[in-house]
């Protein structure tokens, strides 16, 4: 029997009542590497009823004790960077260095959480009429819900519950029911670090738990990161139950290249963004937009740089991309490429067939490049979430902004130019939630806050920094005044002065 991945409620590991399993792959070899408990409504209760239990308790915790156990927390992760890196390419497949930058990504949103005596300073007005003074702070919410992506098991959970539990929330995970493990070990970590029971629980399971989690009247707010048709459906559940909504969708991220662009360094970044962790990233850039005549001498020097990468298991050194994350993954991938193809996009680099020696059942998906590709086609308008990327060329600055602000995704996106000014009017006009000039994975610092526009975000609030703050917090507005003698009966509305 392979292991089984158990829920972990009320500081315990529990297989839960449900006897509903998922298997969880090795993408490399193929294998069944271990089995993941899939919760059901009575796992999915016992769990909120720990976090509820605990609510109260956290909630009345000092602030200097919510920073003395992060900063704890913040050890132990610091100290188990490596064994959570492996667990993140055991389940995953990226190369071992993308998981310890994943680590160190998460990592930083904890050392932001540290600050939290600071970030919940309230606001205060003295004498805002006479004897009278206006205050407000922020309080916690309750039992927070979040739910998780494959594509980054350690930095996705980390950009919620660190920030929901430092405000004084309890908090249940759901994670992706394809890489579960690390967000155990995570768990474990935070107990370690002396978390109470039940102020992080983590819920395995897949579709039934979130919804079941969407549905439950305990469950204040739901943060929830994912494909751009679920984190639809997540926000009008969540928000048809009267809950706080925040859900992070899918991207098509853009890099546009100007002509007076440094192209060599242009094309490094291109392949850097598209292909690393296999393109499997919410900020991976999946179209390059050349503009006037610049393609004939870009698309040359992507194609010679995307020949060289060695793809291979995670594991090995010489890798510099992993598999994809499942065989569905892998003929999704490649049955992208198929279209494009038909469509009549030039395929420059072919991916497809691929395997490194002594591992034929991996799922495997080599770098692969199109050219001359237009916007009707399906490679330009889905999002493949694969080593796949293509190449839109348009005449000018003003065609580039429209195709940009025209995609209904709006995660990320990058211009490449020497001209400040080009910059400074693409910073300025374009509808996309994060920008990078001259850097083609613009993922905001933890002390600012990360989120998409358009189709890339549901609810108004970006993960992380002020905004995750607000988030995971209600604000309470106070009005007050010591008398030392009665005011007298006045029935007007109250006005200053
Ligand atoms: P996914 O949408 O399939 O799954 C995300 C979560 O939703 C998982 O926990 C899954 O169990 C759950 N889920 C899946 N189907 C569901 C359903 N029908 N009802 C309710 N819950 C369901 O996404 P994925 O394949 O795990 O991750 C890749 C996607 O996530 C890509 O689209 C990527 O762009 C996106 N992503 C976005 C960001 C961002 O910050 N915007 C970050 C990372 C990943």
């Amino acid at each position: 029997m392979p292991e089984l991945v158990q829920h972990w409620i009320d500081g315990a590991h529990t297989p839960g009542v449900s006897s509903r399993r998922g298997d969880i792959f090795q993408p490399a070899t193929g294998a069944v590497a271990r089995q993941v408990a899939l919760a059901d409504q009575s796992d999915v209760d016992t769990a909120v009823a720990s976090a509820v239990k605990a609510s109260a308790d956290w909630a009345d915790s000092s602030l200097s004790t919510r920073a003395r156990i992060l900063f704890s927390f913040r050890q132990l992760v610091d100290s188990h960077r490596d064994e959570l890196a492996a667990l993140i390419t055991a389940e995953h497949g990226k190369v071992l260095s993308d998981a310890a930058g994943e680590v160190q990504r998460g990592l930083e949103v904890v050392e932001f959480a540290c600050g939290i005596p600071h970030l919940l300073k309230g606001e205060h007005s003295e004498q805002v009429s006479r004897g009278v003074d206006a205050y407000s702070f922020r309080q916690p919410l309750g039992v927070v819900a979040g739910i998780t992506p494959f594509n980054f098991p350690v930095m996705v959970p980390m950009w919620m519950f660190p920030l929901a539990i430092a405000c004084g929330n309890t908090f249940i995970l759901k994670p992706s029911d394809r890489d579960p493990s690390a967000s155990v070990r995570l768990a474990e970590l935070f107990s370690e670090a002396g978390l109470p029971p039940g102020v992080l629980n983590v819920v395995q399971g897949d579709a039934f738990a979130v919804n079941a989690l969407l549905d439950h009247p305990d469950v204040a707010a739901a943060s929830f990161v994912g494909s751009t048709p679920i984190a639809k459906h997540v926000y009008a559940r969540g928000t048809a139950a009267g809950k706080r909504v925040q859900a992070l969708g899918g991207a098509k991220n853009h890099m546009v290249v100007l002509p007076d662009a440094d192209l060599a360094g242009a094309a490094d970044a291109a392949v850097s963004a598209g292909y690393g962790s296999a393109g499997e990233r919410c900020m991976a850039i999946s179209v390059v937009v050349a503009v006037g005549d610049v393609a004939d001498e870009l698309v040359p020097a992507i194609a010679e740089r995307t020949r060289e990468l060695t793809t291979g298991p995670g594991t090995d050194e010489a890798s510099q991309m992993g598999p994809v994350v499942t065989a569905a993954a892998r003929d999704r991938v490649t049955s992208h490429v198929d279209a494009g193809v038909s469509a009549g996009a030039t395929l420059v680099v072919d991916g497809r067939g691929y395997a490194p020696e002594g591992h034929g059942d991996g799922f495997w998906v080599a770098p692969t490049l199109f050219d001359h590709v237009t916007p009707e086609m399906s490679v330009y308008t889905d999002e493949i979430f694969g080593p796949v990327l293509v190449v839109v060329r348009v005449d000018t600055f003003e065609d580039a902004l429209k195709l940009v602000n025209t995609n209904p995704y709006g995660n990320g996106t990058a211009i490449f130019t020497a001209d400040g000014l080009a910059a400074r009017e693409y910073q300025r006009r374009v509808t996309v939630g994060m920008v990078g000039i001259n850097v083609p994975i613009p993922v905001p610092m933890a002390y600012y806050s990360f989120g998409g526009w358009k189709d890339s975000l549901f609810g108004d609030t970006h993960v992380h920094g002020a905004e995750g703050v607000h988030f995971y917090t209600r604000a309470k507005a106070i009005t007050a005044r010591w008398p030392r003698q009665a005011h007298g009966v006045d029935l007007g509305f109250p006005t200053h002065g």
